[in-house]
């Protein structure tokens, strides 16, 4: 029986040595369709990974692992976050992890990038999310004792992500992940969820968890000695083969096959894609930078005073989605940003899943008059 590995850090990963060359090189050699790199917080490693795993002919699979916390803008001492593993199924799936990825550095960044699930409920679609690690929410609750708010908490994200949400076991015999696996066992047969197998892939061989544990030393400024420092608590956490996935997962066919049945849901094509989004990006890079000032000239023009002018231009670079909708009932608005877009030649096609607004893509609003 084959397996896919959807739960891997590359290099790009603080605490991984994996090389995406060798990864999918490896993937190939075990015979795997497809294989997922999900590095934490980022998605630096995955064009390479997309282009060296089909220069072998093996499915990428495009994710990443998040941090989610409470609220994304707030620095909380007592809310470290939990990680949550997400996997692009198309196209929409991909930029909504780049949306994510974008937003929790740019404005949940304090020490690490960061979610919640206020953003991830505006992101979810086209992405199939896994219950993560030790550190995921789910596990974490169940390992507090906290059985109910594991259950309820599962609810929540299975809600969060429709038909697409996965229970992750791992097994790199460590005793509390056999006391979550139980748990998550009867969770999935309670609230009927499908369950998944994994292994955390922090480097590709056993033999090189020693060379790991030295590199974290190195990495994270630590030596050997250290005491408090970061270390992963057993030698499991390498590429295993699919034999050796069967025998940590020996009563759960289904588990281990879910992880073909998600690569077969996995299809991003990204020849093609990769122009759309390379070109959402330049716009929406475009629309932040210069929408605000364009707009403020337009509306100066009009003869709009001071405190209407500051009121337009806050929403434009503090609140779009505002703009565009007070846009949608006023005329005037409507007609200042489509006289900012032509000013400043913002560009006229963008996708939404990106950016969330359109402005010259809405022809119907430079028709619209005037409002005196
Ligand atoms: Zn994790
Ligand atoms: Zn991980």
């Amino acid at each position: 029986m084959s397996f896919v590995h959807l739960h891997v850090h590359s290099g790009y990963s603080l605490d991984s040595v994996i090389k995406i060359d060798e990864l999918v090189q490896t993937a190939r050699a075990m015979n795997m369709p497809a294989v997922a790199l999900t590095d934490h917080g980022h998605m630096f490693g995955l064009k390479e990974f997309y282009k060296a795993a089909r220069a072998v002919g093996v499915k990428p699979i495009l994710g990443v692992e998040v941090n989610v916390v409470h609220d994304l803008h707030r620095l909380d001492p007592n809310d470290l976050g939990h990680h949550l593993v997400l996997l692009a199924k198309n196209l929409e799936g991909y930029l909504n992890l780049r949306q994510l990825v974008s937003l929790a550095n740019r404005e949940g960044n304090f020490g690490q990038p960061r979610v919640d699930k206020k953003l991830l409920a505006t992101h979810s679609q086209g992405i199939i999310a896994l219950s993560a690690c030790l550190q995921g929410e789910i596990p974490s609750l169940i390992l507090e004792g906290r059985s109910a708010e594991a259950r309820s908490t599962t609810e929540e994200y299975a809600r969060l992500f429709p038909d697409c949400f996965y229970l992750e076991l791992q097994n790199h015999g460590i005793p509390a992940q056999a006391v979550i696996n139980a748990e998550l066992m009867e969770i999935t047969r309670a609230l009927d969820l499908p369950l998944v197998a994994a292994n955390d892939c922090h480097y590709l061989e056993k033999e090189q968890s020693e060379l790991h544990d030295i590199l974290l030393c190195g990495r994270t400024g630590a030596t050997v000695v250290t005491r408090t420092r970061l270390r992963f608590p057993s030698p499991e956490y390498y590429f295993k083969s699919a034999s050796e996935m069967a025998a940590a997962f020996p009563h759960l066919p289904e588990a281990l096959a879910n992880t073909l049945a998600i690569a077969e849901r996995c299809q991003v094509e990204f020849s093609r894609s990769s122009q759309i989004l390379a070109h959402a990006e330049r716009c929406e890079k475009v629309i932040r930078l210069r929408l605000p000032e364009a707009l403020a000239v337009a509306a100066r023009a009009l003869g709009l005073n001071e405190d209407e002018v500051g009121l337009l231009t806050d929403l434009a670079r503090q609140d779009r989605k505002s703009l565009f909708q007070v846009a949608e009932v006023s005329p005037g608005v409507a007609k200042l940003l489509v006289l900012a877009a032509e000013l400043e030649n913002l560009p006229s096609h963008f996708s939404t899943p990106v950016t969330g607004l359109a402005i010259a893509d809405r022809p119907q609003l430079a028709k619209r008059p005037i409002k005196s």
